[in-house]
């Protein structure tokens, strides 16, 4: 334990406003808790409404400079703060599982993903371009150049502590923007450590500015209706990012939303079940079940329905469940006891429609926030899980037998992030590909997170890319300059 505390004193814990560490307005903090045993951890500065408006001032004076600085520059800091987050992995890892409780090995993985958008931006960054062309009468000239949006609102959410953050932060630094970051409140260390590793490597102050705060309702919204935001950007769930659309209404704010989903799983009859099993391992048991690209509904042909559904109940039976700092545990804890609740109620109303279940099911007792990797077959279409997003380890089976019948039912949900299916028919590969209402789709692979990728939703998972050559140009504006000749 000596250990973790060492970890989580690296951290400052204050507000990171103009380049300068300070205390929230009173002196107020909010506890950080530790998900495996459900005790706090550590305690972080509160921020207020007045601590939000100095984040955004500071912001705002930092643009214009900030916006001038040569590209070559910002890809250097970019390019330098990567290489700190190599170096710190083993400090980033640890400061998330304590505060999110995913295994210390799954975190790793994690600080490789989330590094790895800084090194992709910091190659973007000086890519940045416009173009010059003769108008169609001959008698003028158009220009078109890209400019940073400006100062940035950044909401991400408490699953990806890292990399939800590195995903904005990495091409909002490369278009030239300056931002203001409200992490969740429960995971707030990793982000603040992100703003030492982030100035350690160069990055101005102001340019990026961090608040934690208990009360991200009151703090944001202010924010959000402040003329001199020019953009929001959020990772959340469907009902927060509704509320804050609304809110962006008023100054026509530009708006990115990365929200819930809700991903079916399709297993055809001509699939490798071993490689589906594990396309599906990864699919629903990365993050523990809490990811938004995590397999919410499989759809497994009748045929093989028996093989899949055996062979996966046993690798999911097979995981050991426990603190994710312990050696040998593959998977940690829920993230409260507000998500453990909601799984066993959806659990409990698939089972009271009549689906049965082939593993795990029940939570354990003791403290943090633990449930068992879960498999269910025989999954009513009207039940709970097969609407909602489980967002834990649960994996509850349907059949079917007819692909458009599949494809149906596979968009027929408000959601559209990921979808996946496995087959090894190529003509299928393009069909369904083309036919499936999702912004991804992953064929015959359980994971779709790419640095290099656009990823995004459709319908109410939201609009926006982050990631591959599109994430960029979230951050800035295309103006166009007609010349006469
Ligand atoms: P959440 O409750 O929507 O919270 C997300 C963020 O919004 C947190 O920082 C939260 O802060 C903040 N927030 C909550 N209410 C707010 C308000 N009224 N005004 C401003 N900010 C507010 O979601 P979550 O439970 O943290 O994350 C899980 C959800 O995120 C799932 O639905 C998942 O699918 C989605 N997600 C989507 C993606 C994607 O790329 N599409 C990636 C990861 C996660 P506090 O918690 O501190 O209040």
């Amino acid at each position: 334990m000596a250990q973790n505390s060492s970890v989580v004193d690296q951290v400052n814990k204050q507000l990171f406003i103009g380049g300068e560490w300070r205390d929230a307005t009173g002196g107020r903090t909010l506890g950080v808790d530790n998900p495996a045993t459900g005790s706090e951890l550590t305690r972080v500065a509160d921020g207020s409404v007045e601590d939000g408006a100095a984040a955004l001032t500071a912001a705002a004076e930092a643009q214009a400079e900030w916006a001038r600085t040569a590209p070559r520059d910002r890809s250097e800091i970019l390019r330098t703060a990567y290489e700190f987050i190599v170096r710190d992995t083993d400090i980033f890892a640890e400061l998330m599982t304590l505060e999110m409780g995913k295994p210390l090995a799954e975190a790793r993985g994690e600080v490789t993903y989330g590094s790895e958008f800084f090194r992709w931006f910091a190659e973007e960054a000086v890519r940045i371009s416009g173009r010059y062309s003769v108008a169609p009468n001959g008698a003028t000239r158009l220009m078109t150049m890209k400019q940073p949006v400006g100062p940035t609102l950044m909401i991400t959410p408490w699953n990806f502590p890292l990399a939800m953050g590195t995903r904005k932060i990495g091409p909002a630094i490369a278009a030239g923007c300056t931002m203001v970051v409200k992490p969740a409140a429960e995971t707030p260390l990793t982000m603040l450590y992100l703003a030492q590793v982030l100035t350690e490597a160069g990055l101005p102050g102001g340019v990026l500015n961090v608040i934690t705060t208990s009360t991200s309702g009151e703090v944001m919204e202010p924010l959000i209706r402040d003329p001199r935001s020019r953009k929001l950007t959020f990772t959340g769930s469907t009902p927060i990012g509704r509320k804050l659309i609304e809110q962006s209404a008023q100054q026509v704010l530009r708006v990115s939303m990365e929200l819930g989903g809700n991903a079916p799983f399709i297993v055809f009859a001509d699939a490798d079940i071993d490689a589906a099993v594990e396309g599906a391992m990864l699919a629903k048991m990365r993050n523990i079940g809490e990811a938004c690209t995590a397999a919410n509904r499989f759809f497994v042909h009748a045929d093989v329905a028996a093989e899949f559904s055996e062979k996966f109940a046993a690798r999911m039976a097979a995981l050991t469940v426990g603190d994710g700092m312990a050696d040998g545990v593959d998977v940690g804890p829920l993230i409260n006891a507000k998500a453990v609740d909601k799984v066993t109620s959806l659990v409990a109303d698939a089972t009271g429609r009549g689906a049965r279940v082939v593993t795990g099911g029940e939570k354990g007792d003791g403290p943090g926030f633990f449930f068992p990797p879960t498999v269910i077959t025989d999954l009513p279409g009207d039940a709970g899980m097969a609407r909602e997003e489980i967002f834990g380890p649960v994996a509850a089976i349907q059949t079917f037998t007819d692909e458009e019948d599949v494809i149906r039912r596979a968009n027929d949900t408000e959601y559209g992030l990921v979808g996946y299916f496995f087959t090894k028919d190529y003509a299928r590969v393009i069909r369904v590909s083309e036919a499936l209402e999702y912004g991804m789709v992953g064929v015959n692979q359980g994971v779709v997170s790419n640095p290099a990728a656009p990823f995004g939703g459709v319908k109410a998972s939201g609009y926006g890319r982050e990631g591959g050559f599109e994430g960029i140009d979230e951050y800035l504006e295309t103006k166009y300059v007609g010349l006469a000749l």
